[in-house]
């Protein structure tokens, strides 16, 4: 009962329906990582009863997290490589195939494995380029291809792009392929124009924007474990460091364990973003740094880096006090924290 989140279901879950629905797309729901902050399992659950007829992960790996609760199809979205131990032949997993000898050593395997295959976008992640297309036409004899992916960029108007790539990749194919494209973070709308432009049936990858779209719903939350007076000239803490005024140390559930205050890298461009970066819990060099946690509404300073499964807040005198048993707000990026509990209400 450390660092929990709590979820307003009913609010969520109007939320995930409402972004299911979109006209003219098939929204196939993405499970990976730390499951958004609510966990694979949790999350699969979820997908059956939204009645997704496929659920995407991140790696082989995650398979095992979500095949128990979804019944439905797996897509693997990192692409098969050789070297992977992966299922042979579990018919529920569609594999994503990105360069084209990796194609022939999938099909060589035997089983007639179910693929899609990936495209080079701008993105340069994995993919095949375009211009080997047709050589993975001539690659489909022992693999049930099931369409193509297209992986774009965050922002930005990429539509024209997915036409373009997802044209080329459907002409060139074999008839025999099912006209489908599998794109990501392309909007419901510019994904539903993408389906009549090219005549195909676009299947959205959607993990962010659906699991977390509805914040309002959701609610990070530590809670404090003690509270401790301490005078000026007190110390305290790892460090020892000695307080320069009365106050009080704050104990709270949520550590590093937990991903507190350790943040993935973003591109911090200018001064302001740099502050607005250290006031999400970036640790600064001096070791005094603003914490995520939130009292009366403000942002509090760690009394020193946190702990792995707590941190210590500092909070003045003419700040009231919260109690052992007391839940503080948390500000956190949900897919780099892992918590205790996730209740839903
Ligand atoms: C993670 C991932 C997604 C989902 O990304 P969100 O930004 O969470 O919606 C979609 N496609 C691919 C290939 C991914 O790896």
């Amino acid at each position: 009962m450390a660092l929990t989140l709590h979820v307003d279901a009913a609010r969520w879950r109007r939320h995930l329906k409402s972004i299911v629905e979109p006209d003219g797309v098939t929204v196939v729901p993405v499970s990976k990582g730390n499951g958004y902050g609510f966990g694979n399992a949790t999350l699969a659950s979820e997908a059956f009863s939204l009645g997704a007829g496929t659920l995407a992960v991140g790696t082989y790996e995650e398979i095992d997290d979500v095949s128990g609760t979804f019944t439905g199809d797996i897509l693997v979205l990192s692409p098969w490589r050789p070297w992977l131990e992966t299922p042979v032949d579990d018919e529920r997993v569609v594999h994503t195939v990105s360069r084209l000898a990796d194609l022939r050593a999938l099909a060589e395997r035997g089983g007639r494995p179910r693929v899609v295959v990936e495209v080079l976008t701008s993105m340069r992640r994995h993919g095949v380029g375009p211009d080997e297309l047709e050589a993975v036409g001539e690659a489909l004899e022992d693999v049930r291809l099931e369409g193509f992916a297209l992986h774009l960029p965050l922002g930005g108007d990429h539509a024209e792009e997915a036409h373009r790539l997802g044209s080329l990749a459907l002409d060139t194919a074999p008839s025999s392929v099912p006209r489908t494209l599998w794109v990501s973070h392309l909007t419901p709308a510019a994904a539903s124009v993408l389906a009549t432009q090219t005549d195909a049936e676009v299947r959205l990858r959607v993990g962010s924007a659906l699991w977390l779209g509805d914040r309002g719903a959701l609610s990070a939350r530590g809670t404090v474990l003690d509270v401790h007076r301490i005078r000026r000239g007190d110390q305290y803490g790892y460090r020892q460091r000695r307080a320069r005024r009365n106050g009080r140390l704050v104990v709270v559930g949520g550590g590093t364990a937990h991903g507190i205050a350790l943040q993935a890298p973003s591109p911090v461009t200018g001064a302001r973003q740099r502050l607005v970066t250290a006031a999400k819990g970036g640790l600064e060099a001096t070791g005094r740094a603003l914490s995520p946690f939130r009292v009366e509404g403000k942002q509090r300073w760690f009394a020193e880096p946190p702990h792995m499964q707590c941190s210590m807040i500092w909070l003045p005198d003419d700040v009231r006090s919260p109690s052992p048993g007391d839940e503080l707000e948390v500000d956190v990026r949900f897919t780099t924290t892992t918590f205790d509990r996730v209740t839903f209400r």
